[in-house]
């Protein structure tokens, strides 16, 4: 599911790290059943009353040299191109500002709604303070004061109310993929020859800003994908977009929206630390993978190079099992003409419904192979299984005590999920409940 996004911009000192963080800390804690990859912390899910979205601090993202100027037109820029509501933040006790000023008239030309929130409003005197803030033409100002944590309930009243309608615009037969990696790995050259090969269908008007730079295409077995584009990729140019916090909070809206998700490595440099960091996000959305070592022109070969290459692979990015590997060059054109093939191979064992019979004739079989574990004196016990939700699977086990159920036996019962079913590409999880 696509969540909405919520930018909040402002002048440096008014306050956006402490708001954010209060925004994020309102989350409760999500059980998660996958290793978590570090969040950047200029990014981060929240939820309020029950609706999930992503917070992003435009605050953080700053670059060596940036004038003041260039930070502010760039943050408004981010907010505007990356999200759904906007919260301006401003501070009672700097009063109004000419930056403030100058923000909020970048931030007209917004066609999304800017919630505009008064910072440091600690105290009924300071309260008292906002009406200042109407002048800037943003409406009500929302007092709030991020260190005591008032008004924060009332400014995300606001921010939900809103949020665009639910809509799941995702055409049923299109597939979403996005190609994601390091500079320089050759991402906008296989895109560019993807396109290239394919028919590309012209975008029709509708849609938002967002989707205007997704491309929709079809291949010739009429198979219909649409490539999500990230930063830096179809469109360059704007100083922030080099900077890598930017390219990851790209990288990783890009991939909210996906299916399936093209890791990207370059096979003239082999593996480096950033390449791993993108694709602890790829598996941290449970998205469908896949593994394209590109430039595969480059080096030197004997007919076990690729073999090679996968074993170096598998051993750096070793929760990404799922993952198969294909090798290509951009330059070549050498395997490209498999990418949509895999894609929708991926796409179609992450959309999979397996019947709750079949899987627990396999849950028999496998117990008959391994009995469940005695953790301290009691016996795992594990009684029936059932898929909840597709991309990625996802299945409910019902056991003595969900405590029982460590990682190794959760990761027995991927493994013969795997054995049994075609899981190819597709990360799974694994939900352990009580039976009652
Ligand atoms: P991006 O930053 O990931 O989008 O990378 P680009 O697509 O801009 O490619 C970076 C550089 O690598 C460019 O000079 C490309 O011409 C080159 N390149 C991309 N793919 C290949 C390939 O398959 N083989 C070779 N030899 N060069 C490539």
């Amino acid at each position: 599911m696509v969540l909405p996004t919520v930018a909040i911009v402002g002048q440096p000192n008014v306050g956006k790290s402490t708001l954010f963080n209060r925004i994020i800390n309102q989350r409760l804690a999500i059980v998660e059943d996958r290793p978590g990859v570090t969040r950047d912390r200029n990014y981060a899910k929240a939820s309020w009353l029950g609706h999930d979205f992503n917070v992003i601090d435009t605050g953080g993202i700053t670059w060596e040299g940036g004038r003041i100027e260039d930070e502010i037109r760039a943050q408004a820029d981010i907010a505007m191109e990356e999200s759904d509501v906007i919260v301006m933040v401003t501070s009672v006790a700097l009063h109004l500002t000419d930056l403030d000023e100058r923000i909020a008239q970048m931030l007209y030309r917004a066609d999304k709604p800017v919630l505009l929130a008064v910072n440091k409003a600690d105290n009924p005197e300071q309260r008292a303070d906002i009406y200042e803030f109407y002048s800037l033409g943003l409406g009500d100002p929302i007092p709030i004061s991020s260190s005591h944590g008032t008004g924060i309930g009332d400014l995300l009243d606001a921010v939900v109310e809103n949020f665009p309608p639910e809509s799941d615009n995702k055409d049923s037969d299109e597939i979403a993929f996005s190609v994601i990696g390091r500079p320089n790995v050759g991402k906008s050259s296989i895109i560019n020859a993807l396109l290239g090969e394919n028919r590309v269908i012209v975008a029709n008007e509708e849609g938002t800003t967002r989707d205007a730079i997704d491309t929709p295409f079809s291949t010739e077995d009429g198979t219909h994908f649409k490539m999500i584009d990230t930063a830096g990729i179809r469109r360059r140019g704007k100083v922030y977009e080099k900077t890598e916090k930017y390219s990851v909070l790209r990288a990783l809206s890009a991939i909210q929206r996906s299916d399936v998700v093209l890791l990207v490595l370059d096979a003239s440099t082999g593996i480096r630390e950033q390449d791993k960091h993108v694709a602890g996000y790829a598996h941290d959305e449970g998205k469908g993978v896949i593994i394209v070592v590109n430039k595969w022109d480059l080096p030197k070969k004997d007919s076990n190079s690729a073999k090679d290459f996968t074993a170096v692979i598998r051993n750096e990015f070793q929760y990404l099992d799922y993952a198969p590997v294909i090798f290509v060059s951009a330059k070549t054109h050498q395997n490209l003409n498999q990418l949509p093939k895999l894609i929708k191979e991926v796409n179609y064992n992450q959309s999979q419904r397996i019947q709750s019979s079949v899987l627990n004739d396999m849950l028999l079989e496998a117990s008959k192979l391994v009995p469940a574990p005695l953790i301290k004196g009691k016996r795992l016990r594990v009684y029936y299984m059932t898929q909840v939700a597709t991309t990625p699977p996802t299945f409910v086990v019902f056991v003595n005590d969900p405590e029982l159920m460590h990682f190794s036996y959760k990761r027995f019962l991927i493994n013969q999920l795997r054995d049994n079913f075609n899981f190819t590409g597709t990360p799974i999880k694994i939900l352990p409940r009580k039976r009652k």
